[in-house]
This record gives C-alpha cells, sequence and structure tokens, in this order.
C-alpha cells in the first residue's frame, strides 16, 4: 500500500509531478506516501560546493515536508538496491520520480524502472526538470537542434501547462522506517575552511527560490536587458541554483516571465530566453552525451591543449592571480560565494582556454567543484561554447579581451574592488574573504603585490590564434 517518491534534482513540494502522481496512488490504496532521498554515486562524485548546497536544500525539503505532515527519509546506496529495500520494508507498491538527461543518470534510472517492474512494483518516470524534453523539440528534418535560435523558434509559443499545487497534506504512515541522519553524511567536509564563508552566500529551499523569482520579476525585470551584463549589478535572477537543484519548477519560472511579457515589461523576453538556454544545454546533453567530457565538434582532438594541473598557469587561475583583474576578481567572486556572473564566468573561460591554451575541461572541472549551481549540461555548453569546440559555440577567432570587457561591464571597476584584495590599501571583506576561505597551502595574502600578468593579452591573443590556424590547416 502506498507510493515512494523518490527525490533527486527536484527538490520541492509545488509543481511536482511525481509526488502528484505518488499521493494520488497511495489515496488510490489508502496508503501513505514515502518520500525518500537516496546518496547514491551521483552524490558522492558532486563537486564541494554543489555537495554543501545539496546539504542545505536537503534540510530544507526535510522541513517543508515535516510541515505537511511527512518526512524525508534518507538513505545511501545503490538506489536500485534502496528503493527494493525500501517497498519491501513498507509494501509500498510504486515509486515516482522525475526524469533526468545526462548519460549516467539515464543508465541508472532504466535499470531501476526494470528492476522494480520485475518485482511486480509499479514504476513510473514523469517530466519536470525542464520545460521541453530533449526528444520533444525536432526539426523538420527529424533531427536534434544544434543551434540556439531555432531551437528557441520552436519552443517559444509552447504552452507549458498548469502549476500543480503543494499537496495539504502527505499522508503519512503509522510507522516510519529508518532513516540515516543528514549531518552523518558530512556533505560540507570537502569545504573544508570555506564552508562557513560559502554558507552566508547560500539561500536554499523551496520559499526562497519563490521569492527570489518574485523579487526578480517585480523589481528587476524590466532592467534585465541591460543590467544583465553590469558584473558588479545583481541584474539577473540569480535562480541558477534554485534551478539546478529543482527547488522551484522551471514551467512556475516560465509561466510568470511569459505573464510579463505579457504585460510588457521590457528584459521579460531576453529573461525566458535564458531558460530555454538551459534547455537547449540539456537537448544537446540529451543527443551528443559526449559534450560533457569530450570536444563536440570534430577536428578539435588536434588542438595543442594543456591539460597538466600541475601547471603554474593552471593554478594561478584558479587561485585568481593572472593579472588579469577581472578574470581574477571572477575567479574570487566563484571561490568565496559558490557563484560567478554569467560575464565573467565567459571571460574567465576564454582566458584559459585562449590566452592561456588550457583544456577546457580544466575549467569546467574547477567550476564543477566550485560552483553551487553546477549544472552538468549548463557548464559544459558553457565551456564548450566559449572554447570554440561546442555547438552553436563563438567563432575560435573572437577572442574576449578582459580588459575592454572591464571597461564595459565593470566600468567603474566595482566588481574588481570588490574581489581582489591585493593593491589596495583598506580592501573590503568581500576580498578579505577569500583569503579565509583558501587553502593555507595557497601561501597568498592580502598586502601581496598584484602579479603581473602571467600572459598578457595581446601575447596571448596572437598565441591562441596562431595555434587555431595550426588546427585548420
Ligand atoms: P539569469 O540570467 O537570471 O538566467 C535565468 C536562468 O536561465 C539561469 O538561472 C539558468 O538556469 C538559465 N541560464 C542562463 N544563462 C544560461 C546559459 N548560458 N546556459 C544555460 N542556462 C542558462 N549555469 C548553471 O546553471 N550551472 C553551471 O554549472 C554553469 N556553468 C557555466 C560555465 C560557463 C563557462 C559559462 C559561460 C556559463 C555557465 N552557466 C552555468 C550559465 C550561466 O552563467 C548561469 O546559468 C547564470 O550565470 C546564472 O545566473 P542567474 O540565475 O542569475 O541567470
Amino acid at each position: 500500500k502506498g507510493a515512494i517518491v523518490w527525490f533527486r534534482r527536484d527538490l520541492r513540494l509545488a509543481d511536482h509531478r511525481a509526488l502528484r502522481a505518488a499521493c494520488d496512488g497511495a489515496a488510490r490504496s489508502d496508503g501513505p506516501v514515502w518520500p525518500v532521498f537516496i546518496r547514491d554515486a551521483w552524490v558522492d562524485d558532486l563537486g564541494a560546493a554543489a555537495k554543501q548546497r545539496l546539504e542545505a536544500a536537503l534540510e530544507k525539503l526535510s522541513q517543508a515536508l515535516e510541515e505537511k505532515g511527512s518526512r524525508l527519509i534518507l538513505r545511501s546506496g545503490t538506489s536500485g538496491a534502496v528503493l527494493e529495500q525500501l517497498a519491501s520494508e513498507t509494501g509500498s507498491a510504486e515509486v515516482h520520480w522525475h526524469r533526468l538527461y545526462d548519460p549516467e543518470s539515464r543508465k541508472r534510472d532504466e535499470g531501476v524502472k526494470s528492476a522494480l517492474k520485475g518485482r511486480g512494483l509499479g514504476a513510473e518516470s514523469h517530466a519536470g526538470q525542464l520545460l521541453n524534453e530533449p526528444w520533444t523539440v525536432e526539426t523538420n528534418q527529424g533531427g536534434f537542434y544544434k543551434v540556439y535560435t531555432p531551437f528557441w523558434k520552436a519552443v517559444r509559443e509552447r504552452e507549458q501547462g498548469d502549476h500543480l499545487n503543494a499537496p495539504g497534506k502527505i499522508p503519512a504512515p503509522d510507522h516510519w522506517p529508518e532513516t540515516e541522519r543528514l549531518e552523518a553524511w558530512q556533505l560540507r567536509a570537502p569545504m573544508r575552511r570555506g564552508a562557513a564563508i560559502v554558507a552566508q552566500y547560500i539561500h536554499a529551499g523551496e520559499d526562497a527560490a519563490r521569492d527570489r523569482m518574485h523579487a526578480f520579476l517585480n523589481e528587476d525585470v524590466d532592467a534585465y536587458g541591460e543590467a544583465r551584463d553590469m558584473v558588479a549589478v545583481s541584474g539577473t535572477s540569480q535562480l541558477s541554483d534554485h534551478l539546478a537543484l529543482g527547488e522551484i519548477s522551471v514551467r512556475d519560472v516560465w509561466n510568470a516571465g511569459r505573464q510579463r511579457m505579457e504585460e510588457g515589461k521590457k528584459g521579460a523576453e531576453a529573461f525566458v530566453k535564458q531558460l530555454v538556454w538551459r534547455d537547449f544545454a540539456h537537448h544537446l546533453m540529451f543527443h551528443t552525451p559526449h559534450i560533457l567530457t569530450d570536444n563536440w565538434r570534430e577536428g578539435w582532438d588536434e588542438f595543442p591543449w594543456d591539460e597538466d594541473e600541475r601547471h603554474d598557469n593552471i593554478k594561478a587561475w584558479k587561485q585568481g592571480r593572472t593579472g588579469i583583474a577581472l578574470v581574477d576578481a571572477a575567479m574570487r567572486e566563484m571561490y568565496v560565494t559558490g557563484r560567478m556572473h554569467n560575464r565573467a564566468r565567459m571571460v574567465a573561460a576564454s582566458y584559459l582556454t585562449k590566452h592561456l591554451r588550457v583544456h577546457w575541461r580544466v575549467g569546467l572541472k574547477w567550476f564543477e567543484d566550485c560552483l553551487t549551481d553546477w549544472d552538468p549540461a549548463n557548464n559544459a555548453m558553457g565551456w564548450q561554447w566559449v572554447a570554440g569546440s561546442g555547438p552553436d559555440a563563438s567563432p575560435y577567432f573572437r577572442v574576449f579581451n578582459p580588459d575592454t570587457q572591464a571597461e564595459k561591464f565593470d566600468p567603474k571597476g566595482s566588481y574588481r574592488r570588490r574581489w581582489i584584495a591585493e593593491g589596495q590599501r583598506n580592501p573590503p571583506d568581500t576580498a578579505l574573504s577569500f583569503f579565509e576561505a583558501m587553502p593555507e597551502s595557497w601561501a597568498l595574502a592580502p598586502g601581496d603585490a598584484r602579479p603581473a600578468p602571467i600572459v598578457g593579452l595581446k601575447e596571448g591573443r596572437e598565441a591562441a590564434l596562431a595555434a587555431y590556424q595550426g588546427l585548420k590547416s
């Protein structure tokens, strides 16, 4: 009797089709709902910041379930085995979850589904992580999209359906099965010293997500078109952490954004287009999963990338001491807050892959370890787009000049001063907090002199273009 709902990257109660289906299934059999989160390999493989962010999200989800008379059961192990065990302990007849689109999740979920069905249990996956599932958007020739603009045109008028309210009360069992303790999972441990600092920037949970969305759509969306590129300004929604863990449904964000468009708010269309970039990244990951690990475009394997993490250039980039102010500020912002402004991501990634000619995979992995909004599809598409090896990529010869970018998008230098202490008589706390967050082995101090550029902008650009010419010929 009853139904299990298996939470993964959908840590909310509202607009949750799997939870709704579990509640319906439980009502049919007059049984309870068993919410479970499983610490499987995907959790252990998360980067340090994403693990810390997940812990905060799970705390909030547990509280939210308790307010509905329910609980979050925590278990560790292989998902299939845990679900079978839980079903047999509870006598639950069915399991519901939301589909994910990365290759490992797809493989795991297919295995789980057939194993559960093999044992005579109901196993049903639901759409809920994206606006449009990857296979539902096809070109006229019946293939997948490799370019964003036609993808956007294909989906922009699609109706996303109505919001599902969170259940008023979730039917609970008389006796709860055993659960592990979240604190015992030690998800914060890999952050070591920086955990307390990054924690200040984390606003986890469904309520926080909804408040953030409303604040953005009520106050900032009008100016989004211009403000979104200004690195010192909070001109974007900052919903990416919430969307990465499904603390808010992307369909709710889309519907609210579309409503603002209809009300004639200027930046609303630019905003909903960003949500479609997220769908597009997942579309690409689904159809060409090698985007996560290998050059998406053919021919790029011959590019003379540096991929040796021991090299000083790579260390300097990670630590924000390349001597290029906008790049260094960006890297420090990410280290301290777990987030980086989108414009800054592009500039920092471009300097690494072009001026330093370091493989985008090195950057991708560092972002994976440092970002609280880490998302496999968005991160991989972002890196390959900047590097030039990806679909719909910026052409390789278009090399961002960090100084020109800084003049345009940080004209008063406030972003750079906010994050770089070296060279300032009275550095702000934001810049100083980097030194508290970093490991001691980096041996850096706020009073150090600003380094000279490790690779100058002109020299780096020329070397990058020469390497690209070599690749073409
Ligand atoms: P807003 O501008 O308010 O956009 C709203 C939402 O749209 C975002 O929350 C996000 O879900 C989505 N979105 C916006 N821009 C993009 C984009 N370019 N690609 C895909 N989706 C987008 N985003 C992540 O969520 N996780 C990552 O790991 C990630 N890694 C990136 C790495 C690189 C090298 C680059 C260039 C970009 C990366 N992005 C990533 C995309 C983008 O930088 C962030 O989504 C954005 O900065 C988040 O801020 P926001 O929520 O305020 O965005």
